[in-house]
């Protein structure tokens, strides 16, 4: 069956049109869809029935179901789904002052498998389709109140969004779209281990996203070891496609940068980073490891990360520390998930 979510308004109102259904309905179906976080036909109290009966027997509306919720003291929930085939997908809810934040998946697994994370560990299984993606918004919507919506989505769940490029794009236009959840631009942000070429094409998708590196180490060697899935894409590269995603868009690039103890937060590196960040505008997101126990890496010391910082600062780079939210409830990517196949 089809997801009528992820499927175009023109789509959908090519198909209301076939039903002689009159064209306003389809903004009535989007809106319960959307704004109203309706989860079931038979609620969409202004359709007639048969539109209602015909709509459930063509479209699936929820294609996940909720497998595991977990609440850590913090405030973040973290959302297991379970999609038709049995695949199952993280996301996460964050709460912060004023903002509330999704952070979704757009793969199953990943394909990128970086030494640290808990993501990658069997593969890659599958790439999520874009209602799939999309939908991940609205199961985060439903543990919301009445009166708040998500203000911010961050794709950086599991997968790697631009190996899976299509998808997407398309659910970013989505998510963005005033008939759908009409989440600013600005308050998107896209987070990838950096593909040169496809951070070049999305410098022309005229879109007002947020991007994000993932560069985590600031020579090629270390960088190899750490990522070696990305082994062959040298820094080099990667700044220059980064400084070409600047010129098109005017959009300052985030570094993101995961600090392993003793691994890539010596002096030396500090160094290295500001000499890359000097070569365009970027700005340094450092978080500190989230620890997953398959792995050897254990997170820096209070200490390491404030000289690493201060490094940093005084070579000029413009540096924030991003707080981990929720690792008592294994809301590191990747880790929620992995325990679940395990148990
Ligand atoms: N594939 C994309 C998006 C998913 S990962 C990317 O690489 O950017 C989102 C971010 O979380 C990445 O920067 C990733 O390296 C980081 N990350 C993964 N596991 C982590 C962990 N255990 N602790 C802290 N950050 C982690």
């Amino acid at each position: 069956m089809k997801h009528i979510i992820g499927i175009d308004p023109e789509e959908l109102a090519e198909w209301l049109a076939q039903k002689s259904c009159p064209s306003y309905r389809t903004d009535q179906i989007l809106a319960w869809i959307y704004k109203q976080n309706c989860t079931d036909y038979t609620s969409m109290t202004n359709l007639p029935a048969d539109l209602k009966d015909r709509l459930s027997r063509e479209f699936t509306l929820r294609a996940g179901r909720l497998d595991k919720l977990s609440q850590s003291p913090d405030g973040t929930i973290k959302l297991l789904l379970r999609w038709p085939d049995d695949a199952l997908t993280e996301t996460v809810l964050i709460f912060s002052k004023t903002r509330r934040t999704v952070c979704i998946s757009t793969q199953v697994g990943c394909p990128v498998q970086c030494a640290f994370c808990a993501s990658g560990l069997d593969g890659l299984q599958r790439s999520l389709e874009s209602g799939e993606i999309v939908e991940q918004v609205l199961h985060a919507q439903d543990q919301l109140d009445k009166d708040e919506r998500i203000t911010n989505v961050v794709i950086m769940g599991m997968g790697e969004p631009l190996a899976n490029y299509d998808n997407t794009l398309k659910a970013v236009k989505i998510i963005n779209a005033d008939w759908a959840l009409g989440i600013g631009a600005r308050h998107i942000t896209i987070s990838t281990i950096g593909l040169p070429d496809q951070i070049r094409r999305l410098a022309h998708e005229s879109l007002q996203i947020t991007l994000a590196v993932s560069l985590h180490a600031a020579n090629d060697e270390l960088r190899a070891n750490l990522i070696p899935w990305a082994g062959k894409i040298k820094l080099k590269n990667i700044f220059s496609a980064i400084d070409y995603y600047y010129q098109q868009t005017h959009r300052e690039v985030t570094l993101e940068y995961v600090l392993l103890d003793g691994v890539n937060c010596l002096p030396a590196h500090a160094d290295q980073l500001a000499h890359w960040v000097h070569k365009t505008r970027c700005n340094v997101n450092l978080i500190n490891y989230n620890p997953v126990t398959e792995t050897p890496f254990q997170p820096a010391s209070p200490e390491t990360i404030q000289s690493f910082m201060a490094r940093l600062t005084t070579r000029g780079v413009n540096t924030h520390l991003r707080r981990s939210h929720g690792p008592d409830i294994n809301a590191a990517c990747g880790q929620l998930r992995k325990q679940h196949l395990q148990t």
